[in-house]
């Protein structure tokens, strides 16, 4: 068992694996399988294997900037069909654009998903929310 275990983490060095988009895919892939235990369409078997194969695909790929730019994708998606995300996706408002002359970008507080105001080009910076007294990491 050790052994196995050793092989595998030897195996996913370099390769991408698990990210949202995958979770994603894994999520709908049992969704199907629970209608398919109800609705016998030969179709969901087929679609349920061919999204477990991208899912393997995708957490076995070494093409790791390319599988990043998927994940980005979706979660952009995701983003306007929800409205949710951590403002650093999707397009400016307002908002972000009176921050942007200011030389300040706004971001959503992950926590009490209230507004703030931060440099830009700090790089990755420790953001300390004024109203939550939460820390979290973001790349400005
Ligand atoms: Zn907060």
């Amino acid at each position: 068992m050790n052994g196995f275990r050793n092989w595998m983490s030897q195996f996913m060095i370099g390769r991408y694996g698990m990210d949202q988009l995958n979770r994603f895919i894994m999520y709908l892939a049992l969704a199907l399988v629970i209608i398919g235990l109800f609705v016998h369409v030969r179709i969901l078997t087929w679609i349920t294997i061919v999204l477990l194969i991208i899912m393997y695909c995708r957490s076995f790929s070494r093409s790791i900037y390319k599988r990043q730019q998927e994940n980005m994708k979706y979660l952009q998606l995701k983003q306007k069909f929800t409205g949710k995300g951590s403002g650093n996706t999707g397009g400016p408002t307002r908002q972000d654009r009176k921050a942007a002359k200011q030389g300040k970008r706004l971001l959503i507080c992950p926590y009490c998903k209230e507004k703030l105001r931060v440099p830009v080009g700090a790089g990755k910076i420790k953001i300390r929310c004024p109203h939550c007294k939460q820390e979290f990491e973001e790349i400005v």
